[in-house]
């Protein structure tokens, strides 16, 4: 049957928002990038790797990686309080454990690699773009990495799979009881085929799952793309 849903911005069903990427943005960073899906814009700022002090807190078989995400006040229609939330806490976390299979932690032992992600405006799937930025800004320091990370969120909107949810369309059908929409951010190393970050906000059957998860690997092709040239932009 013909479906007569439409994207509010009038994208197809597997189209991305505009995306752009940009390197070297932060000077006094070992590594940085900008990246940005429509109005959702994340900025990453790479420190290290350096000597992780606390000492015990040290472990001589490899670095720590430690992501800190967060948006600003004013990133968002209604202010958010600043500091940290649970939400920013997880969010950091899965963002680590998207980006750990890539880096080679066991070369620098003792160490720590710092990953500051800023969200400066949201529209939904500011963690993709966050780790999208993230990604590239490791790369931008130099660090030894077997992939770019590339994420994006896809999800269930009024029966049909899309790709790269806009916030009207994850809100698409809510009441302040029923989520009608399904999101599912998802991180893919194409160098590696895997997939480093998985998370499900809704129901899906298994079949239209695995659609979505299609549409997540074939935007993060192109997402790849996209960051692969931005990192061979020589810095002005
Ligand atoms: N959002 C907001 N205030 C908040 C947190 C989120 O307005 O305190 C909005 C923002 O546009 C965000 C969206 O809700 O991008 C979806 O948030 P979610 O927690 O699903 O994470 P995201 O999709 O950004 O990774």
């Amino acid at each position: 049957m013909a479906t007569t849903f439409k994207r509010p911005d009038k994208r197809k069903f597997d189209e991305l928002r505009e995306v752009e990427a940009k390197i070297g943005i932060i000077k006094r960073a070992d590594g940085s990038a900008m990246f940005k899906f429509g109005d959702s814009v994340a900025l990453a700022a790479v420190y290290g790797p350096r000597e992780l002090i606390p000492k015990h807190k040290q472990d001589p078989e490899k670095a720590l990686l430690r992501c800190h995400y967060d948006m600003i006040s004013f990133s968002v229609t209604e202010r958010k309080r600043p500091g940290p939330s649970r939400r920013s806490t997880e969010i950091s976390y899965v963002t680590s454990k998207a980006l750990e299979p890539v880096l080679q932690l066991d070369a620098f032992p003792n160490t720590v690699i710092d990953v500051f992600i800023m969200i400066i405006q949201a529209d939904a799937s500011t963690r993709c773009a966050g780790i999208n930025a993230a990604s590239m800004a490791l790369a931008n320091a130099g660090l030894p990495m077997t992939g770019l990370v590339s994420a994006v969120s896809v999800g269930k909107v009024a029966g049909e799979i899309l790709t790269d949810l806009s916030k009207d369309e994850e809100d698409y059908g809510h009441d302040d009881k029923v989520k009608e929409t399904t999101d599912i951010p998802i991180a893919y190393i194409p160098k590696l085929d895997k997939i480093s970050l998985l998370q499900l906000d809704g129901r899906i059957k298994p079949q239209e799952l695995k659609k979505a998860i299609e549409a997540a690997k074939k935007a993060c092709l192109k997402i790849n793309e996209i960051q692969t040239k931005a990192l061979k932009q020589v810095n002005d």
